[in-house]
């Protein structure tokens, strides 16, 4: 299987993170790369650099106004006398009205959910070049491969249309979906990341052509909280075609592989043309997040899994942070997968 990846995605390397409430050091580090790099290379994949494919894929899913912010306020924010090294918001609206503030201060608070996803000097780059990895790898399965890699990092499954959230900016697998959609009538989107996909959602929410499927630790108790609960069905055109499965935490494979095949009973009947996997490998037992227990096998099974569902597929990286076993658990999920026969 061939993987996606550039060096450039390295550069984005946030400091911060408040977690309840205390400064912690940002788990979204460039280190995931080297793991995930050893990982898919130990599965077989031969990494590939994607090409500069500009701002039009990006633009596809994300609004002007907020690729505009996501550009230029870093260097914006430098000018603010005091202002923190990162960009980081302390206001939020409870909800949006139609303004817009002019303020780097008041945008920040606009386009940023939570305080997860600091930018610096490079967030923008290293974003960009995340999501050409998407694309690249969406074009390999348009291509006639059967499946494909992204290295993704930064991740994106916490990024809306323009809200940036829970170390996520630009939404790779949204990117990937819209760009398979030039060849594909309908897309599957199945979220396995252990935090609920409140992003990939929210961008298709109102659109039946893409179906939206996670399974995630139940929000109740759980990062994004706000978000990933099962009566969140769509709307509009799109009511019915997003289907969440919350997991009460701590579940381990055999729970997790219950809730995949009642998501793939929903996949089929969708009756896509093509899929996207957004992987996370945070599920994982051992992960910081503590929130659910899948194992190493486990993720081998899930990878055998998905790929019986047949379908042309672009697994995109997600989650997943740094325990020994990061690498092996990719490996697993892309040998579960077919990752050294396809
Ligand atoms: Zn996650």
């Amino acid at each position: 299987m061939k993987a996606f990846y550039a060096e450039e995605q390295k550069r984005h390397d946030p400091k911060a993170f408040l977690s309840s409430g205390a400064a912690q050091p940002n788990p979204e580090k460039p280190e995931r790369v080297e793991r995930l790099l050893a990982g898919a290379k130990s599965a077989g994949c031969t990494i590939e650099r994607p090409r500069n494919h500009g701002l039009g894929p990006v633009a596809a899913v994300h609004t002007p106004e907020y690729l505009d912010f996501l550009e230029h306020i870093y260097a914006r924010w430098q000018r603010i006398e005091g202002a923190s090294a990162e960009v980081i918001p302390n206001i939020h609206p409870i909800a949006r009205s139609g303004s817009y503030p002019a303020s780097a201060v008041g945008q920040a608070g606009y386009h940023m959910a939570d305080t997860a996803c600091p930018i610096s000097g490079e967030t923008w780059q290293s974003a960009l070049w995340s999501a050409w990895s998407a694309v690249e790898a969406a074009e390999a399965v348009m291509a006639g491969a059967p499946a494909a890699y992204a290295l993704c990092r930064p991740p994106g499954h916490h990024a809306f249309a323009d809200v940036a959230g829970g170390f996520c900016f630009i939404n790779n697998s949204a990117v990937a979906a819209q760009v398979l959609r030039k060849q594909a009538a309908r897309v599957a989107i199945l979220d396995v990341d252990l935090h609920h996909g409140n992003g990939t959602q929210g961008i298709f929410y109102a659109r039946p052509d893409v179906l939206t499927v996670s399974l995630h630790a139940d929000p109740v108790r759980f990062y994004p909280f706000f978000w990933g609960h099962a009566d969140e069905r769509g709307e509009g055109p799109g009511l019915g075609y997003n289907f969440n499965l919350p997991l009460p935490r701590k579940s381990a494979d055999a729970a997790f592989l219950g809730a995949l095949e009642v998501a793939f009973q929903r996949i089929r009947a969708f009756s896509p043309d093509a899929l996207v996997v957004a992987l996370g490998l945070d599920a994982f037992e051992g992960d910081p997040f503590g929130g659910l227990s899948v194992t190493t096998p486990g993720f081998s099974r899930i990878g055998e899994a998905i790929a019986k569902l047949g379908l042309p597929t672009v697994i995109v990286q997600e989650g997943g942070y740094l325990c020994d076993e990061l690498g092996d658990n990719l490996t697993a999920f892309l040998t579960g997968f077919g990752g050294k026969a396809r």
